[in-house]
């Protein structure tokens, strides 16, 4: 509550002279990226942890900026929704990935750099071994990165930034559709196209959306932009559909009291 209190009093823009709180809500500092694994082609992939102040076992949430390397227009929320996270504190432990396909974002493409759409490789119960899916679940060293991050953090809720032209929209997966709600609804706060799509409408094995929220019963969002969407439009869309899904997330005590999780005990790729 006092953490609450301060930020009230920095965001209001009431800085008290020599306030000792509100000084120390200012100069909170950006937590450290830290490479958690490597592409195909060497390039770092870098995640960070924003930690819940106060509360024990707060709600635990994953983000992952960019899976896809034609859809980057998420990856321009990611530095704004840590500033909000840092800067707000809605009581959630969140984990972000800024972008799991550095290596497809730089040549512009969908797959990594040995073509595998990273997004069909992980060990779902419908996953199928093909040229584009790769040869077995987690042959590729960017999934991999992600399968483990998603054992260690022990996710209660995932949220994946992708884009598409008929975006935007908010796709889930698992008992996930009030938290896709929550999303579309703050975020068709700053545009109206917002809305929530319950199929993708057509197969997706070996999808993480599979893996996570089916297989799993632990609630994913996938998230599309549109593709092409405008930088400023993606930011406000993107933090306020984060700030909405956590502060709901806090709010229902999803997670280690409230929910199963993905517990790290909960069976390995
Ligand atoms: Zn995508």
């Amino acid at each position: 509550m006092l953490r609450l209190l301060m930020v009230g009093v920095v965001v209001g823009g009431v800085l008290l002279a020599g306030g000792g709180c509100a000084a120390r809500a200012r100069t909170e500092p950006a937590p450290a990226w830290e490479v958690v694994g490597t592409s195909v082609r060497g390039a770092p992939i870098v995640a960070t942890t924003i930690e819940a102040p106060g509360g024990a076992l707060p709600a635990r949430l994953l983000l992952v900026g960019g899976i896809h390397g034609n859809e980057p227009e998420g990856l321009a929320a990611v530095d704004p929704i840590v500033r909000m996270l840092v800067a707000e504190a809605p009581g959630v432990r969140v984990r972000i990935i800024r972008d799991l396909n550095p290596d497809g974002t730089a040549a512009r493409t969908r797959g990594n750099a040995r073509g595998v759409d990273l997004n069909r490789n992980f060990p779902a119960s419908n996953f199928t071994p093909a040229r584009q899916r790769g040869a077995s679940a987690l042959s590729e060293p960017e999934s991999a990165v992600l399968a483990r991050e998603i054992e260690s953090f022990g996710a209660d809720v995932v949220v994946v930034f992708h884009s598409i032209g008929r975006g935007p929209f908010v796709n889930f997966d698992g008992p996930g559709e009030g938290l896709a709600r929550a999303f579309a609804a703050a975020a068709g706060e700053t545009d109206a196209r917002w809305h929530v799509v319950a199929s993708m409408g057509y197969p997706t094995p070996g999808s993480l959306g599979t893996f996570v929220g089916v297989d799993r019963g632990v609630p994913i969002l996938t998230v599309e932009f549109r593709r092409g969407q405008a930088r400023d439009e993606v930011v406000a869309a993107g933090v306020a559909g984060v700030r909405a899904v956590a502060r709901l997330m806090a709010a229902r005590e999803i997670g280690p009291a409230g929910g199963p999780g993905v517990s790290p005990a909960g069976g390995g790729p």
